[in-house]
């Protein structure tokens, strides 16, 4: 096994990525390397940026509160039945694009019943704009089925029996928990997992880690809207490849390195 390593890191010898022994390793198969890559410049390891205080997360949602008092999502729905189709319908795929499909589908099918009595082809047909529609469209049905059978045709109310129905996982019961019934969770897409990183709030090597994150920092008073405040300004602001930190509200906050002001 050790072997194995010690081939790989004479390969890149020039980046240790981690401290540690993973970084002595490289250094050693550096040092063994020709003179013309082991004399390459190792790269400098980016300094860790300073953890937000809780003064400054405050800061930044009270700004993001009163600039927009009551975000909305922008996945539309009915009632917590359509809100849970149109998240599963959501996975890999944009909001607007889900809205498209489902303003038809959800006109003649609000309810698992419903659902069901379309069938699983009409349900492709209304869905087939939508990435991996045929998957989605078994899973649509399937949890129609599972809520009628188990659950009184209505949303179960908690993470573990959302998470059970076909298609939704958890990011699916935080947006239901938080939407439909008020509760504290973080959804976490990717404008949030971009923001919990790029901001330094809350750094995170998965979605887990960043919505654990931002769980612990922010004050409760601000956790009903922060999802919806977060995938806004990363939606609209804290764009992935040009940032507008121009007119950012946090961007005096932002411990980004490459923002532009
Ligand atoms: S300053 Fe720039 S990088 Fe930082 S949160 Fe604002 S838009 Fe994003």
């Amino acid at each position: 096994m050790a072997k194995i390593i010690r081939a790989k890191a004479a390969k890149k010898p020039s980046v240790p990525s981690v401290p540690g022994k993973t970084a002595n390793k490289a250094a050693k198969a550096a040092a063994s390397k020709p003179a013309k890559a082991a004399s390459k410049p190792a790269a400098k390891k980016a300094p860790k940026p300073k953890p937000w205080t809780s003064a400054e997360v405050h800061e930044a949602f009270s700004r993001f509160r009163k600039a927009n008092p009551e975000p909305k999502g922008e996945l539309e729905h009915l009632n917590p039945y359509t809100l849970l189709v149109a998240v599963v319908l959501s996975a890999q795929a944009t909001d607007a694009g889900v809205n498209r499909a489902t303003r038809a589908l959800f006109a003649v099918a609000d309810t698992p019943e419903k659902m069901l009595a379309l069938g699983e082809d009409t349900v492709r047909d209304y869905i087939k704009t939508i990435g991996l529609f045929r998957n989605k469209a078994k899973n649509v049905i399937a949890l129609s089925e599972k809520l009628i059978a188990e659950f009184g045709s209505e949303v179960p109310r908690t993470r573990a029996e959302i998470e059970s129905l076909p298609g939704a996982g958890r990011k699916t019961a935080n947006v239901v928990l938080n939407m439909a019934f008020g509760e504290h969770t973080m959804a976490v897409d990717t404008h949030v997992f971009r923001l919990g990183n790029r901001t330094g709030m809350a750094p995170g090597n998965n979605v887990l880690e960043v919505e654990l994150g931002l769980e612990k920092i922010i004050p409760s008073e601000f956790m009903l809207h922060a999802h919806h405040w977060l995938i806004l300004h990363g939606r609209y602001i804290c764009l992935a490849r040009k940032p507008r930190c121009d007119v950012c509200l946090i961007n005096d906050l932002c411990r980004w390195p490459e923002k532009t002001v």
